[in-house]
């Protein structure tokens, strides 16, 4: 279809125009112009995060001489003609704004050539104002150069945010198109960095893991699953695998990334009562639905999309992830298998445990984080006094809880939550008194990280230097730890390094002491001994001690409860030792 210019009615039913808000927007709408046109090959190059360019050349079909002109004017589209048309759109882009709204706050070059003319023209914007067409000799396809985006905006560059920031924008943003069109190659490079490039081949799970990294990629499950008028496909995270927040599920509907959705709920709810309260899934969700069931034109940016009949796709999508999941995994029984027989508990309990502590918690009243361990969430269920009395341990069972006996009764101690408290407590105290003991590993340990994850822990090493951590950046993605807190020495490095990393992933920074303390709680989660480790009566004892200083030993920093307490009253009770006579 040639490029023509929409007709006043149809341009005014047209949600309000393309926000182009920083880098990130910009390269959004070349890509989307790349994949309309067809494009097998795009490559996008930036520099400054793309505040001093961005340019996208494409293998597409390109745009004619004669209609360069047209191609940068307002509400000029191939994409769509008459108003019927705007409810069933099978493109990404139709309302002929894109490249207008960039020409007018930057200084735009469109160079084009399509395949049956010799040569190609190229076309200059500066703020808005066009210039004349000039022949040029080019390829098929389509190279769009914006420089000094906002030059001419000075209140729009002041709200951009630090170039780490807005370049991981446009990091993830190519990354998640790519996961979209895994038959397109696609390049990102800043400068002569390479940051992304993908084989084009189809093969998704190599894109999976530079969006969400090596290991978690692998572990994603694939699913698929399809019902009249509706399609589904998808990698999502098996029980083990979550995230602190929903921002790892992503969804695109018809080849186009949908941000803001009900959908995310949906497949959260899929995982209900499987996950800790807190924890999220994560994954990649792809939907084909017919065009004129979907209503893209509801959002100036296109994130957001509105079903005809919502109920019916939400419910699909549901159904089809829990399917999906419980066909891998199936649903461990709630009651714990405490008793269970030696093999099973060890590997089982700590999950079953798990699931139990979340009902429990959720009744008692909602989420709790890190800061509000407080016992009004948990009263019900746990004595309020804080302090734990002086334990006689008894032993170990099912490798993963302590026995002992206090004052007052039995006490049943989940160690793994105990000594994450235990750790914890010391990590803080350590790190108010600002003298956070570090030291030095026999050989350092190279960790390699996800681009994105690496990004944000560059600029965070300043805190982990603070905690005890000697991290370097050592190229390409990856870290050289050179010393741990003494707390945690003989660990894991780098599994502390990527509990740390899974924290920082917020885009605006949280309140430093936030941060910290998050931060504190995830790697003592990581650095604490695990259900199913046999423990020396010694260790047994050291951490009972350990747990008997806590300021807050009943609970682990995440909320869950470290230990279940009953009472000499309740055991007589239950024995018929009280009350029956
Ligand atoms: P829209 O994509 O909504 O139509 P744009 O302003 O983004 O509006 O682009 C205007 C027109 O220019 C498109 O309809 C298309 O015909 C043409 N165009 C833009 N970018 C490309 C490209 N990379 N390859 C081929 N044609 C393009
Ligand atoms: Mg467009």
């Amino acid at each position: 279809m040639p490029i023509r210019l929409l007709s006043p009615d149809v341009a005014s039913q047209i949600a309000a125009g393309e926000v182009i808000e920083r880098p990130a927007s910009v390269v959004k709408e070349l890509v989307e112009n790349a994949l309309d046109a067809g494009a097998k090959n795009i490559s996008i190059s930036i520099l400054e995060a793309g505040r001093r360019l961005i340019e996208a050349a494409d293998d597409g079909s390109g745009i004619a001489s004669d209609e360069l002109a047209l191609a940068v004017s307002r509400h000029a589209t191939s994409k769509l003609g008459r108003a019927e048309d705007l409810f069933r759109i099978s493109t990404l882009g139709f309302r002929g704004e894109a490249l207008a709204s960039i020409g007018s706050v930057s200084r735009l070059t469109l160079a084009s050539k399509v395949a049956r003319s010799k040569a190609g023209a190229r076309i200059r914007v500066e703020g808005g104002s066009e210039g004349k067409v000039e022949a040029i000799g080019a390829p098929t396809g389509t190279v769009v150069r914006v420089e000094d985006l906002f030059y001419n905006v000075p209140a729009r560059l002041k709200f951009l945010k630090k170039d780490v920031t807005e370049r991981r924008a446009i990091d993830s943003l190519i990354t998640r198109y790519a996961l979209a069109y895994p038959n397109v190659r696609f390049k990102l490079a800043e400068g002569d960095k390479l940051s992304l490039q993908t084989s084009g081949d189809g093969d998704r799970r190599a894109i999976l893991a530079a969006l969400y990294g090596v290991e978690a990629a692998r572990q994603l499950l694939e699913i698929h699953s399809e019902e009249e008028g509706l399609k589904l496909s998808g990698f999502i995270s098996p029980m083990a695998l979550t995230r602190s927040n929903r921002k790892d599920i992503t969804f695109f509907v018809n080849g186009r990334w949908i941000q803001d959705s009900p959908l995310i709920t949906a497949f959260v709810q899929a995982y209900h009562t499987l996950l800790m309260v807190g924890r999220y899934p994560l994954g990649a969700v792809f939907i084909e639905i017919a065009p004129e069931e979907v209503d893209v034109n509801v959002h100036p940016a296109k994130a957001e999309v509105r079903f005809r009949e919502h109920g019916r796709v939400f419910s699909f999508v549901q159904r089809a992830v829990r399917r999906g999941l419980l066909a891998y995994a199936p649903v461990p029984t709630v009651a714990p298998a405490l008793w269970g027989t030696r093999g099973e508990s060890s590997q089982q309990a700590g999950l079953d445990w798990t699931i139990a502590h979340d009902d429990q918690l959720t009744v008692g009243g909602g989420q709790l984080t890190a800061e509000d361990e407080t016992p009004s969430a948990i009263g019900s269920q746990l004595s309020t006094t804080n302090r734990v009395p002086l334990l006689r341990l008894i032993g170990q069972i099912g490798a993963t809880y302590l026995v002992a006996e206090g004052p007052d009764g039995l006490y049943l101690v989940d160690q793994h939550a105990a000594h994450e408290r235990v750790l914890f407590e010391k990590l803080i105290a350590q790190h108010e008194a600002n003298k956070i003991p570090s030291q030095t590993l026999l050989t350092p340990v190279v960790v390699q990280l996800p681009p994105a994850s690496a990004k944000s822990l560059n600029e965070q090493l300043p805190v982990l230097a603070h905690f005890g951590f000697d991290v370097e950046d050592f190229g390409s993605n990856s870290f050289r730890v050179r010393a741990m807190p003494t707390l945690f020495a003989g660990s894991d490095p780098s599994a502390a390094l990527r509990a740390i990393v899974e924290d920082f992933e917020e885009d605006e920074a949280p309140l430093q002491n936030e941060i910290e303390k998050k931060l504190a709680a995830r790697v003592c989660k990581r650095m604490a001994v695990k259900a199913g480790q046999t423990l020396s009566p010694e260790e047994q004892r050291a951490l009972l001690t350990d747990l008997e200083t806590c300021e807050s030993p009943r609970t682990c920093p995440h909320g869950r409860p470290t230990m279940i307490h009953l009472s000499g009253e309740m055991l007589e009770r239950q024995f018929g030792r009280r009350g029956a006579r």
